[in-house]
Order: structure tokens, then C-alpha cells, then sequence
């Protein structure tokens, strides 16, 4: 029994009602932080109409939660996680697929403690058979709507394998492939099962030079799945391409693509079109201080800040303790904070950033409000993934995935830092600092 229905049973036998109320408290709406009381309903697990509540039924609430004075945000959605807590998406542990499917709730129940509330588990460059195994587990997790399963998946992240040789990153080169056939080498390769309309899958990231892109990209968009550009040697006219064919995101702005150039701004160069042109789209941001200098990010935001996405791309030391880690062919890895070296070379090896210091480091380096920011990390990917209404902001009717946050004074300056204080999932609270 969905643990809804099981709630709603119970709130029958003991005459409770299952309302929550957030009293002194600012709610992050739109561009502002607004004080404002939030009704939610820990039966259905979605926000509440307050008006409705006070002057229609007159419900009292169970509970009322005193925030004092501290902000009330949307819960955050991470779109880029390579993995967590020692677990990495794209590895199937010796001992099978069950063992995978175990880690992946054990990363869920621990990633919300940090207040993502929903993300894509992001796959990078696979062999198939990786795929056909590791897919069932990663489709969207929240229909049982039971806050104890912690973060819910949203949809796999698929990050390639149709990407540019030249622009793979630390992606395999040996498994890249070309969607010569369109969405039939996408279905080959992420298992036919995994591309009906029940499909597990929820982005795509695709090179939209690549033969056979453009057609896979237009079948991807009428299966309701975002095909987002990325790891991609796209000339600005290729790019756009790429969006007319219904691409609506570009992943990891920056890197692994073309630099900006005066006589070909490349894939960056989509930021600058005239709206009437193309839609823009969205674009992901790693701001770890380590893939993209900050004022990179600035200019990328100046040009369309209703489409930037904060993104972690972290993976699996995310949420470890710093120290000395195995790695793969025998190499070893060094945690310092978010950042991670080779033992041998002190070579950077990638990010293990939660996505609330993102946003810390987005408003620093911005000057961006703290509404702003966050939106960065809610509505925004909440409408990159079509699901406005559904996750993202504190309307009703929206799930009531929700977390409690305190600005900090920073360690320089006038900088500022944000601390997920508590998580709330489906209306339950599920952490507290
Ligand atoms: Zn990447």
C-alpha cells in the first residue's frame, strides 16, 4: 500500500488531519523572500491553498513549526550526480544488479540529508550492457510517495555515449559511439525496454554534430526524454541545429565544448540568440570554483539568467570524508573538501561538491540574492524537465519537498553561506541538522 493511502488511513483513525503549518518564516518566491505562512499536507505530501485552509474549512493544524525567522525554500534538484557516498552510478558491483539496486536506495536515503529532494542519477559513457543493467534502478523513484526512500529520483541522466572523441573529459573513449541510425542506436545501445514511453530515462546528453544526432534528438523530445548538448565539437550553427531539433539544455556550459570565439561563439554562442530565433535553453553550471572561473559564470548568467541550472557533476567521494581513496588502475585519490587530485600528480581529478555550496559560491560570485540563487537549484530545472507544478516551487498543489535554510555570515568579506538547516520530503520531515 502506497504509504499516502497508509498515512491517510491513519490520519482517519486518530482524527488528526495531517496539516503542517510553517509559521515565522520567508518563503522564497520568485525573485524574493516573502513572510508568509506555508500550509502543507503530510497525507498527500503536496502544499497546501493557506487561504482555503483559514477561511474555508477551518482545519486545525497537527503541527506548527516555528522557523524563527529563517528562510523556507523548495527542496533541491540536483540534474548532474555521478554518484555519492561511495557509490557510483555507473559501476555494476561484482556481487549484480541487486547489489547496484541496494546502493541506490542506501545513496538516496543519505544524499537528502544534504536537501536534495530529487535529482537524475547521471550515467557516464557506458558499454551497453552497463546500461541494460543499471537502467531499471534508475528510473523515476517517487510514486510510492513514502519519505522514509529519502532523495527520489527523477530519471537517469544518460551523459553520452554519443559524444564528441575530442570533447570526452574523463569519459572512456573506447566505448563512444555515432547514432548513425537515429533513435534505433540509442535504442540499441540503452536497451529497447529503456526507450518506450515508460522510460526510465529522463535527459540525454548528445553531441548534436554527430551523424544521426539530430533525428535521435527530435525522436527523444516526442518520447517526453530532454536531449541537452553537450561533450560536443558543435560550430554555434550546428548547435542550433540541435535545439531546432528540440534540444532544450546544454550540459556542463564551458566544459568540454569549444571556447567562446569572436568569429564562432560555438555552443556559448546560443545564449546570445535573438529569442525570436530559437527558445534558448537551459545550461548547467558546475560553480566548485575548480571547472569554470567565476566570472565566466557571471557573463553566462548576464546573457540568460532565466535558464541557468546549478549542477554538482560529483561523484562517488561526495559526502565522504576528506582523505586517500582507491582509485581505478591502481591510482589513488586525494579528498580535500570538495576537491579531489591525483595521489601522483596532483592532476584534478574531479568534483565532490554538495549542490547547497554551489549556491553559496553562485551568490558570492554573482551578487546574486539568495532567492536567485536558490531558484537555480528549483524552479529552474523543475521547468527544464517539465515539471513546473510538480517539484520546484512553493505553489499549491506542488509536492511539499521542502528545506530549511540559514544564511551564515561567510569567511570573507561581506561573503554570505547558506546551511540546510532541515529536509522536509512529502510533507514529513526527514532531517534536522
Ligand atoms: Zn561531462
Amino acid at each position: 500500500m502506497p504509504s499516502a493511502v497508509r498515512a491517510m488511513g491513519s490520519a482517519a483513525v486518530t482524527g488528526r488531519s495531517g496539516v503542517v503549518k510553517f509559521t515565522n518564516c520567508l518563503l522564497v518566491k520568485g525573485a524574493d523572500l516573502v513572510q508568509e505562512d506555508l500550509w502543507v499536507s503530510s497525507v498527500t505530501g503536496k502544499i497546501l491553498n493557506g487561504q482555503e485552509i483559514l477561511y474555508g474549512h477551518l482545519t486545525a493544524p497537527d503541527d506548527i513549526i516555528d522557523l524563527g525567522g529563517r528562510i523556507l525554500s523548495p527542496g533541491l534538484i540536483d540534474v548532474q550526480l555521478n554518484g555519492a557516498y561511495g557509490f557510483d552510478f555507473s559501476v555494476i558491483p561484482e556481487d549484480g544488479s541487486i547489489a547496484y539496486g541496494k546502493g541506490v536506495q542506501q545513496v538516496n536515503r543519505n544524499l537528502i540529508r544534504g536537501g536534495v529532494t530529487s535529482y537524475l542519477p547521471t550515467l557516464t559513457s557506458q558499454r551497453t550492457e552497463v546500461y541494460h543493467q543499471a537502467l531499471p534502478y534508475l528510473g523515476p523513484s517517487g510514486s510510492t510517495r513514502d519519505p522514509i526512500l529519502g532523495s527520489e529520483s527523477l530519471g537517469a541522466h544518460c551523459e553520452g555515449p554519443f559524444m564528441s572523441p575530442t570533447k570526452n573529459g574523463i569519459h572512456n573513449a573506447s566505448v563512444l559511439q555515432i547514432p548513425q541510425d537515429g533513435i534505433a542506436s540509442l535504442a540499441i545501445c540503452y536497451g529497447p525496454s529503456n526507450l518506450t514511453q515508460a522510460t526510465p530515462i529522463k535527459l540525454v546528453t548528445i553531441a548534436p554534430e554527430l551523424p544521426g544526432a539530430l533525428s535521435a534528438i527530435q525522436s527523444l523530445a516526442s518520447l517526453g526524454i530532454v536531449a541537452s548538448i553537450g561533450h560536443s565539437e558543435a560550430t554555434y550553427e550546428e548547435a542550433k541545429l540541435g535545439i531546432k531539433a528540440g534540444a532544450r539544455s546544454i550540459t556542463h556550459l564551458f566544459n568540454a565544448m569549444k571556447p567562446l570565439h569572436h568569429r564562432n561563439p560555438g555552443i556559448f554562442g546560443l545564449l546570445g540568440t535573438a529569442s525570436s530565433s530559437i527558445s534558448k535553453p537551459y545550461f548547467g553550471i558546475i560553480a566548485d570554483g575548480i571547472h569554470i572561473h567565476p566570472t565566466s559564470i557571471k557573463i553566462a548568467y548576464n546573457a540568460h539568467p532565466e535558464g541557468l541550472i546549478l549542477v554538482t557533476d560529483a561523484m562517488r567521494l561526495a559526502g565522504m570524508p576528506d582523505g586517500v581513496y582507491d582509485w581505478t588502475n591502481g591510482s589513488r585519490i586525494v579528498k580535500d573538501g570538495a576537491l579531489l587530485t591525483l595521489e601522483e600528480n596532483g592532476k584534478i581529478a574531479g568534483s565532490s561538491i554538495e549542490l547547497i555550496d554551489c549556491v553559496t559560491n553562485f551568490m558570492n560570485w554573482t551578487g546574486a540574492s539568495v532567492p536567485m540563487a536558490l531558484k537555480a537549484v528549483t524552479e529552474t530545472p523543475a521547468r527544464m524537465l517539465g515539471l513546473e507544478g510538480v517539484k520546484g516551487s512553493l505553489q499549491e498543489g506542488t509536492d511539499a519537498d521542502l528545506v530549511v535554510l540559514d544564511v551564515l555570515e561567510g569567511a570573507v568579506g561581506d561573503d554570505k553561506r547558506v546551511v540546510v538547516d532541515q529536509v522536509w520530503k512529502f510533507g514529513v520531515k526527514v532531517h534536522d541538522r
